[in-house]
Order: C-alpha cells, then sequence, then structure tokens
C-alpha cells in the first residue's frame, strides 16, 4: 500500500512521507521539526490521506477527545487496519503487539493512544494497543500539570534533551519488548517498541531534533524493508539505532 523508497544509503534516499494527525495539538510545529529532518509531510484528517505515507504521527491534545474525533472521521478503523491490530474497544484492552509495519510516533495524548492500557481514562476511550505499557493519563498530578526537564538521551553521549511536559501521561509500566531512550526520575519518558516511538513529552516544542530524527530514520528503514519484502531493494537499510542519533 505505501511504496517504496529506493534501496540508496539513507542520506541520498527520497525523503520519507511522513503523516501527521491533524485533529488537535500541535500539528504545524510536528509538521516543522519533520520538515527540519529531511521529510516530506502531509497533514491526515481523512483515512484517504493515509496512503502512501511511510509513517504517522499522533500529537499531543486530549487523548479523550482524539479518540472520539479518531472515529468519527473513520481514522481508527483506516489506521487500526493498517497496524492489522486487533484494536482495543476501550481503554486498557488493547492488544499490546506492535505488530504494524506502519511506524507510528505518539506525543502526550499520542503515546496514551498507542498505549496497551490506560488508567483513569475514560471508559469508552480507544487506544492501538501497540505499544506494551501500562500509562496514567494526567500522571504527574495537579502540581506539576506543565514542567520542563532535561533529559538525558541513549547512551547519554550527546547533549541533555530539553523537553516539555504538558498535564503529561506517566508510564506506570511496561513489557520487556519497551525499550526505554529516555527517563525522567527512573520513569520511561521516551521508549521505542518496534516500529513504534512514544513520548511523554512535546519533543516539537523545542528545538532540539534528535528524537524527530531518530523517528524519521525508522520511517526510512522500515520503508526499505517493505521495499526489499516487495523484491525492489538490492541493499540492506540501515537500522535506526537511537544510540548513533542520540550519541
Ligand atoms: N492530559 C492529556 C490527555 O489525557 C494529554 C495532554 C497533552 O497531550 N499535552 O489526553
Amino acid at each position: 500500500m505505501r511504496p517504496t523508497a529506493s534501496a540508496l544509503p539513507s542520506e541520498s534516499q527520497p525523503e520519507p512521507l511522513i503523516g501527521v494527525l491533524d485533529l488537535q495539538g500541535d500539528v504545524r510545529e510536528h509538521m516543522r521539526a519533520l520538515g527540519d529532518v529531511g521529510c516530506a509531510v502531509r497533514r491526515v484528517k481523512h483515512p484517504t490521506e493515509l496512503d502512501d505515507v511511510d509513517g504517522l504521527v499522533l500529537p499531543g491534545g486530549e487523548s479523550t477527545t482524539l479518540s472520539m474525533l479518531l472515529e468519527s472521521m473513520g481514522l481508527f478503523e483506516a489506521i487500526a487496519q493498517i497496524l492489522g491490530s486487533e484494536a482495543a474497544p476501550t481503554a486498557g484492552a488493547g492488544s499490546g503487539s506492535a505488530s504494524g509495519a506502519l511506524p507510528l510516533f505518539g506525543t502526550c495524548a499520542g503515546l496514551i493512544l498507542v498505549a496497551r492500557e490506560v488508567l483513569d481514562g475514560r471508559p469508552d476511550q480507544r487506544t492501538f494497543g501497540i505499544l506494551d505499557a501500562v500509562v496514567r493519563r494526567n500522571g504527574y498530578g495537579r502540581q506539576a500539570q506543565s514542567f520542563e526537564a532535561e533529559l538525558v538521551l541513549g547512551s547519554g553521549e550527546g547533549p541533555l534533551l530539553p523537553t516539555v511536559f504538558i498535564r503529561a501521561p506517566r508510564v506506570v509500566s511496561a513489557g520487556p519488548e519497551v525499550e526505554v531512550l529516555a527517563s525522567l526520575d527512573e520513569v520511561p519518558v521516551l521508549v521505542r517498541q518496534g516500529t513504534v516511538l512514544a513520548s511523554s513529552f512535546h519533543p516539537e516544542l523545542t528545538p532540539d531534533r534528535r528524537v524527530h530524527r531518530l523517528f524519521a530514520e525508522m520511517c526510512r528503514a522500515e520503508a526499505q524493508t517493505r521495499t526489499r519484502a516487495a523484491g525492489h531493494g538490492q541493499t540492506d537499510a540501515p537500522a535506526a539505532t537511537a544510540g548513533g542519533l542520540f550519541g
């Protein structure tokens, strides 16, 4: 369904086409950040706009509202179908398997939308259930609904990452397949499971582009994998390793 990127080294490859869910939140900021790291970008408001995208960003906002809007626009089913996941009918009932080949990047409310289980959510809010994690909505409490923090990324060789948390979800637990790329007070705040990347914070609101760059590389690598699977590729896709990008 999505097309094929040529199997050239990643620097000389065509830019991946990344969709940004355009229902609520920092859509423009995500688009700018993705443009900065060499991606073509498309707003996604309707299911047909998912055609041919190499990855999808789920911006923050209000996860309950996003869940409702996703359903009413027909996007929830369309995305779930692409992911090949058993979309969770209600919060807390996700499948928990990162089976989809469409890379997804969920920020803040977007993290809630990919999680397997949501605490303190609305009973009817839905998630894609592709990140094996339990998250608590507004889990950083009233006192600290919004705050800034500087995080150590990956192996910690690069500079600290400036981040903004806004009524952020807190990761309560994560399964063994979830890779923790950054933590705050020993709680994971940037995680990856296969083709799913998710953050409690808003990387689009600070000028540091390392997190968006990692997602762009995940999308490039996945596009190359599809190309090879379709029998067109000639060379190996470079793996998007967080270490190399964050260092
Ligand atoms: N508190 C919001 C929610 O529960 C998330 C906030 C955000 O995305 N900045 O969905």
